[in-house]
């Protein structure tokens, strides 16, 4: 799967040391985590988990989870190499979480706000219906409250194991962000390195504000397959964050340090047009 070159394998769990894949400098695991997964010689911008997501976002002790026990029927009976609802029991056991995303509403800077963010290390980041549910479901509760809606992804697109199922979640959650945006509300997506596939063609693409950070791989299909197909070489810095503001894709870059203040400030712009409960 295109995913796992993308740092999964790279990234050796246990492991004191690991390679930047970036600059392929060695790093000192635990430097990597004290800087939130940011590269000390580079500056990449690693793929960072769910929680330390909402660590390092919301106000301390703001966080509440929404909708944690949401569970992925197996309508197909799908098995690879072994079936998909065994996968994702062992999915659940060694990444410690429920699904791909988690939705919480929390504040930020004293803003109350629902936030859900994908976690890679679930299946890829891979988006299924639990995953559109959620998405669609913080969208709903934005329209409720009066929250602006701010959603993270790192994924490698639909979650093929789910079948159309998963890819009709591209159509949910543009709906649900499309009703929130009629309803006066606001959203923010903050797209990391990688976000591909269905996720990018859908929800990521279509909030009111697209934020990226550094060195964040954006596209649908990933560069090596374009490159197959095309038959040609793709320009230096194909689909990375920097590439894609300079075509008007994204609004901004911007640093793991920094997200916390500018997703504030843009928050500070935001007056509910319809009534807020907070
Ligand atoms: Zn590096």
């Amino acid at each position: 799967m295109e995913w796992s070159r993308l740092g999964k394998k790279r990234d050796m769990p246990g492991g004191l040391w690991l390679k930047c894949e970036s600059c392929a400098q060695m790093i000192f695991r635990k430097e990597l985590e004290s800087r939130h997964r940011v590269c000390p010689t580079c500056n990449f911008h690693f793929t960072l988990g769910a929680r330390e997501r909402f660590e390092i976002t919301l106000d301390p002790g703001t966080f509440e989870e929404k909708w944690p026990d949401l569970t992925p029927q197996d309508r197909l009976k799908f098995t690879d190499t072994i079936k998909y609802s065994d996968k994702v029991i062992k999915t659940r056991e060694k990444s410690k979480l429920q699904e791909a995303i988690i939705a919480a509403t929390g504040e930020i800077k004293n803003r109350p706000v629902v936030m859900a963010v994908l976690d890679f290390g679930f299946m890829g980041g891979s988006m299924g219906e639990v995953v559109g549910e959620k998405v669609a479901r913080s969208c709903e509760l934005g329209i409720e409250t009066g929250r602006p809606v701010i959603l993270f992804t790192s994924s490698g697109g639909a979650r093929m194991h789910e079948g159309a199922v998963s890819l009709m979640q591209m159509a949910k959650t543009c709906g649900a962000l499309s009703r929130l945006r009629k309803a006066g509300g606001f959203s923010i997506s903050c797209m990391t390195n990688p976000t591909t596939g269905g996720v990018t063609a859908s929800f990521a693409s279509v909030c009111d504000i697209l934020l990226a950070e550094p060195g964040a791989l954006i596209g649908f299909a990933g560069p090596r397959v374009i490159s197959t197909t095309l038959k040609q070489e793709l320009p230096k810095g194909f689909q990375r964050a920097e590439f894609l503001i300079e075509k008007g894709q994204i609004d901004a870059i911007v640093s793991r340090d920094k997200m916390r203040d500018d997703l504030a400030r843009l928050l500070s712009y935001y007056q509910p047009a319809v009534k807020a409960v907070l």
